[in-house]
């Protein structure tokens, strides 16, 4: 099949761009390199570098490659930055993402599978785990951008047909990932590790969020392509893992001895989320299958080859 991934040389999307190409697909990424690197898009696949943002690049990437299905991962994907800057924020999740859902249809794609956000649509959970089906109550503007988009995918089968499924991410970690972003805590930790220095916790570390490792992910989505139709399916482990729980399996990973510094909370985070992904196991046939511990070791492993390649 020829598939286009969008944001395929960030983190997730370089993945599945790895895992698409694998299978044997035609696989295109289209980037505007803001946060992600042109070494991680896979040697085989087409690279088309410039903005979703840019209606009429996009509509010629659909026009050149006609891209059957459609991995939809380039996004601005900083809560705090969506908060200093919302409406840079919807030009990117919101205006970018319907440029692609319009090329979309315009050149007769089938399919698009879009990464969305479990940690961030549901704002802090009334009931855990959370399941689709709790209320939508984002308390960013990353959650409201992110959101907005499944409402175009549904308005967008039922006017023209186009398939889709939302994958509704918990914290995605694992090699390639940018500190930055969504979900850095474990990047950002392994890091300051390895370099000696002493992380920060904010809070009391108690906050709770749900890992999974980016080759779960990348299962996820190869399911997708295939399986649901009009499907919002959480991605999850169904449990929590605290800041305090990473901090203390990666000392022991890494040999780490001091204690963390611990400052004040940040305001307006939430305190605990992980997803009930119930329904992505019926609909797909999903379930994590490397845990917290491994997914820690092997990422670990890769900071540490990555060291020695540019040392
Ligand atoms: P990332 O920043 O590594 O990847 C995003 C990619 O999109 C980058 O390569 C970036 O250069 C590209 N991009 C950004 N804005 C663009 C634009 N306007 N035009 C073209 N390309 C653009 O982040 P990631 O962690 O790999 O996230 C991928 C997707 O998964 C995002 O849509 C994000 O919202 C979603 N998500 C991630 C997590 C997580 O834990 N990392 C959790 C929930 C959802």
């Amino acid at each position: 099949m020829r598939i286009l991934v969008t944001g395929g040389a960030g983190f997730i999307g370089s993945h599945v761009a790895d895992g698409l190409v694998a299978d044997g697909h035609a696989v295109a990424v289209l980037d505007n390199l803001s946060t992600g690197f042109r070494g991680n898009v896979p040697q085989a696949a087409r690279f088309f570098e410039g903005d979703i943002r840019d209606r009429e690049f996009v509509d010629g990437v659909f026009a050149q490659f006609r891209p059957e299905a459609i991995h939809h991962h380039a996004a601005q994907m900083d809560v705090r930055k969506s908060l200093d800057d919302p409406v840079f924020d919807a030009q990117c999740n919101v205006i970018g993402s319907l440029h692609v859902i319009l090329s979309a249809v315009k050149h007769g794609a089938r399919r698009i599978i879009y990464a969305s956000t479990g940690g961030a649509v549901y704002g802090e959970p009334e009931t855990l785990p959370v399941t689709e089906s709790h209320r939508i109550h984002p308390e960013c503007a990353y959650g409201i951008s992110k959101h907005t988009v499944e409402h175009y995918l549904a308005l967008y089968r039922m006017l023209a047909g186009l398939e889709f499924v939302v994958l509704r991410y918990p914290n995605v970690y694992g090699p390639r990932q940018n500190p930055h972003g969504e979900a850095g805590v474990n990047a950002i930790f392994i890091g300051l590790m390895l370099d000696g220095k002493i992380p920060t916790i904010f809070g009391d570390g108690e906050q709770l969020r749900d890992y999974v490792f980016i080759s779960d992910i990348v299962a996820a989505n190869r399911l997708a392509l295939d399986k649901g139709n009009g499907e919002i399916l959480n991605i999850g482990s169904g449990v929590g893992h605290s800041v305090n729980d990473i901090y203390s399996a990666l000392s022991r990973i890494i040999g780490f001895e001091p204690p963390p510094l611990r400052v004040g909370a940040r305001p307006g985070e939430i305190d605990r989320v992980y997803l009930d992904a119930t329904r992505a196991a019926s609909v797909l046939g999903w379930k994590p299958t490397v845990s917290f511990e491994e997914g820690l070791r092997r990422t670990v492993q890769w900071h540490l080859d990555q060291r020695r390649a540019t040392a």
